[in-house]
């Protein structure tokens, strides 16, 4: 079986659609899973969660979507992140606004476990940053691996039967039956590692093997659509540095 999973599209059309491109071409039957975050930041929510629902076989819900469609306090959400949520939620339609609302936080199938933030308290939205954010978290699922987005940076944290975990470097991570895994599938929209092009992750069973896959996108037509809409300068920037 092979699974995509992908996350943190917010908004950004021109970003999921290569992503869905990429993926058409290399592997058209994969489980396609997304992560949540389909809207903040980026000019096109709607079409965003359109095209989301059409493709997703599993669709999670973001701490942005939930922001988005809810009233719940953005007093901790920076001061680009709070003015794009405002936006967002004027521009949303009454139905992307319903499907979002019933997105679960977590699925757990299979080997996997899909959540958008961390498996501990996925409704609180934490990051996972720390070797000690990752013991912690490996103990609040009971797959084999836990696939995460949120912080929109690629990331593999390995715990072997014996001994502190580890992070794992490289594009393509092998999965070892012994071992267990929290893995960051990066950002379609908005990545921040540095590397601009949208990313994903492509998990084959049989292979044993995950690929984060590095797409590249027209981001100056997003970041044009960005200007019209009025969104921060800021947002509109970061994109073609990917920070
Ligand atoms: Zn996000």
């Amino acid at each position: 079986m092979r699974f995509c999973i992908f996350s943190d599209v917010h908004g950004n059309l021109e970003a999921l659609g290569a992503v869905l491109e990429d993926l058409a071409k290399r592997d058209s039957d994969a489980t396609k899973v997304f992560l949540g975050d389909a809207v903040g930041y980026g000019p096109n929510p709607n079409e965003c969660v359109a095209r989301i629902r059409q493709e997703a076989h599993i669709c999670l819900l973001g701490n942005h979507d939930q922001a988005a469609v809810s009233d719940i306090d953005i007093s901790n959400f920076n001061p680009y992140a709070k003015h794009a949520i405002v936006w967002t939620r004027n521009s949303l339609t009454t139905e992307t606004k319903e499907f979002l609302r019933d997105l679960p936080y977590r699925v757990d199938h299979e080997r996997c476990t899909f959540v958008h933030s961390t498996p501990c308290q996925p409704e609180r939205w934490h990051y996972l940053f720390t070797m000690h954010d990752a013991v912690t978290n490996f103990t609040c699922f009971r797959t084999q691996i836990c696939f995460v987005g949120h912080s929109h940076q690629p990331l593999c944290i390995v715990q072997p039967v014996e001994g502190r975990p580890r992070v794992e470097s490289g594009p393509v991570i092998k999965i070892e039956p012994d071992c267990r895994y929290i893995i960051n599938d990066g950002s379609v929209g908005q990545p921040r590692d540095g590397d601009a092009n949208a990313a994903y992750a492509l998990f084959d069973t049989e292979s044993g093997q995950v690929e984060i896959r590095r797409v590249r996108y027209d981001y100056s037509l997003t970041q044009q659509k960005m200007e019209e809409a009025g969104l921060h300068r800021y947002l509109i920037q970061r994109l073609q540095f990917g920070h």
